[in-house]
């Protein structure tokens, strides 16, 4: 499957790991939006929210027990803002499942 993140995954293109665990990758976004912009990614394929489900939805459970884990190394004291791209309206551009975290300064108040 051609899919950029299950590469990084897989160490087949590098990535700035910041966090790793049996069903949890983290790595620095290539392109910051925000001092701090992390990527987190389940270490199955799942294309997107949209295609979560009973049969791997631990996935997720597993993302969110380790996102305070990755703010709190990554000196998120102050909050952070997670959001998840899901579709075309919502210019998802990597059909891989993906929580970006973006902190590091005081966002926006609005988002669209
Ligand atoms: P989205 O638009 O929500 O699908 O977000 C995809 C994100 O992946 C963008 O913020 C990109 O900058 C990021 N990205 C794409 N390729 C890489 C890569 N090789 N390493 C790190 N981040 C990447
Ligand atoms: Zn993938």
């Amino acid at each position: 499957m051609d899919c950029i993140f299950c590469k990084i995954i897989k160490g087949e293109i590098p990535s700035t790991k910041v966090y790793e665990d049996e069903h949890v990758y983290a790595f620095k976004d290539i392109n910051p939006m925000a001092p701090v912009h992390i990527l987190v990614i389940p270490k199955e394929h799942i294309c997107c929210a949209n295609k979560v489900d009973e049969t791997n939805s631990i996935y997720v459970a597993k993302i969110f027990e380790a996102i305070p884990k990755i703010a709190a190394d990554a000196g998120l004291e102050g909050g952070y803002r997670i959001i998840s791209n899901c579709g075309p309206d919502a210019d998802q551009t990597v059909l891989h499942l993906h929580f970006h975290i973006l902190g590091g300064k005081k966002l926006s108040a609005r988002l669209v």
